[in-house]
Parts: C-alpha cells; sequence; structure tokens
C-alpha cells in the first residue's frame, strides 16, 4: 500500500470520529444548521473566551486591573503587544491536545477561523505573518506545525504574506514543566533567522502565531532575532493563553 492511500484511510477513520461540519469539534455533540465555526451552541457559550484583557500581553487578569498584569510588569518584553482569543483551560486545552498531538489537522479550519475573528477586531496591520517554529523532529513526528496551519489560513485570508521567518535549531526540552526563569534560559539561542528573508523583514511589522501563551519566553526570543534582523516592530497572537493574573 503505498503513502497517499495510507493517508486516505486514515482521514477516513478521522472523519468518522470527528465527522467535519457534523459534530462539535469540543464536546462530539451533534450540529444543527444555526451552529457556528464547527461548535456547538452549548460550547460556544461555555468557550473561555479572554474578555478583560492585561494591556501588553493579552493575558485574562481581574476586572478591577486597569493595567498590565504581574507578568508584565515584571519583564520587558521585546514583541510590543500579544493577544490570545481563549483562556487555555476546559475545552480549550483538550482541544488543543487533539490538534497538536492528535493528529487531526482538520481542526485547523474552525480553531484558525476563530483566530480571524479575534485579529478582525485587533488594530494592528502587519506587513508580515510567521509562527513559532518546530524543530525538525518534533515536526517528523506530528507530521504538522499547528502554529504554522493557523498562521497559512491567517495569512490567505487577509492577504498577508507568510514566511517561515526563523528556524529551530536546538531540540530542547519542553517548556512544559519548567517555571518562568528556566522557561527564559531554556528558549536561549533555540531560533535561527533564515537570512534569506532579511530583505523583505527590512523596518515591517511582523505578527508571530503561536497556539499557546505561557510565560511569553518562546515568542520574547522570536521577537528579539526578528527585531535583530531588522524588523520594526513585533506583535504575537495565540489562540489561548496559560497565564493568570496572580502567576510570574
Ligand atoms: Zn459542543
Ligand atoms: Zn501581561
Amino acid at each position: 500500500m503505498n503513502l497517499i492511500k495510507i493517508k486516505e484511510i486514515k482521514n477516513f477513520l478521522l472523519d468518522m470520529l470527528y465527522p467535519r461540519h457534523i459534530k462539535c469539534i469540543f464536546c462530539g455533540e451533534e450540529l444543527n444548521e444555526k451552529s457556528y465555526n464547527d461548535t456547538c451552541e452549548k460550547c460556544l457559550k461555555e468557550l473561555p473566551f479572554i474578555t478583560h484583557s492585561c494591556l501588553r500581553c493579552g493575558g485574562p487578569i481581574g476586572e478591577s486591573n486597569d493595567g498590565v498584569c504581574l507578568n508584565c510588569k515584571a519583564n520587558n518584553f521585546e514583541f510590543k503587544l500579544a493577544r490570545s482569543v481563549f483562556s487555555y483551560k476546559d475545552k480549550i486545552i483538550s482541544v488543543i491536545h487533539k490538534f497538536k498531538y492528535g493528529g487531526m489537522k482538520f481542526l485547523e479550519e474552525p480553531l484558525g477561523n476563530y483566530l480571524c475573528e479575534y485579529f478582525s477586531t485587533w488594530d494592528i496591520n502587519p506587513d508580515i505573518i510567521t509562527s513559532v517554529p518546530l524543530n525538525d523532529n518534533k515536526l517528523k513526528r506530528r507530521k504538522f506545525n499547528q502554529s504554522e496551519c493557523m498562521a497559512r489560513i491567517l495569512s490567505n485570508r487577509n492577504n498577508i504574506p507568510y514566511f517561515n521567518l526563523c528556524t529551530k535549531i536546538v531540540d530542547n526540552i519542553s517548556q512544559t514543566e519548567l517555571n518562568f526563569k528556566e522557561r527564559k534560559e531554556n528558549v536561549k539561542n533555540v531560533f535561527r533567522f533564515n537570512s534569506e528573508y532579511k530583505k523583505e523583514i527590512k523596518d515591517k511589522i511582523v505578527l508571530i502565531v503561536d497556539d499557546v501563551y505561557t510565560t511569553g519566553s518562546t515568542c520574547n526570543e522570536l521577537s528579539k532575532i526578528i527585531i535583530e534582523a531588522g524588523a520594526k516592530e513585533v506583535f504575537v497572537i495565540t489562540l489561548a493563553h496559560g497565564l493568570g493574573d496572580n502567576k510570574i
């Protein structure tokens, strides 16, 4: 059996499990014609959209705070602003896991739609879109870079060119179990700017797309090398934000 055939069968089986546009991507409930973006009405009401956020990193903060979160007070990030659609909790965690680790590439479309919808309300005008790169081993294992998938959707819908501006050159350990300080160290010098894009980014505004913002260390490191390579400023958009008001 050739590879294409195997892929077709795999997609067919995935369709049986999670039929596109028929079942809710969050709970598997049957959708009706009123359903929005492959999401049932119940889940749509329950999704943790961020409604009150840190002015700098876009993380969810308490209603009484009109400024920046503790993490932003303690750090001077290289990117100008970051924004996220959802808090990283509940149904958002499981759908991102299905997308990232479960090989369910079709989730790029509804999740990309949520990202596009947020982007359309954000008053920035990037010239170039890029995404947080994966190293080769991870890419081989996962078959696709979930952040790049969403970034390309954002790029196509808004007619903004997409470039893989950076490459991940070091297979560093996963950030998941590390604290803030360790994360910052762990991402140092793991990315390289792809010099063929040097001309394209000169004095340009770049938007980095990622799936989850945690402490900002990864996007900060990436922003640093993109700015060093000549970009004017960098913004960040992620599907979910994992940092609450009182965590550092
Ligand atoms: Zn649902
Ligand atoms: Zn913040």
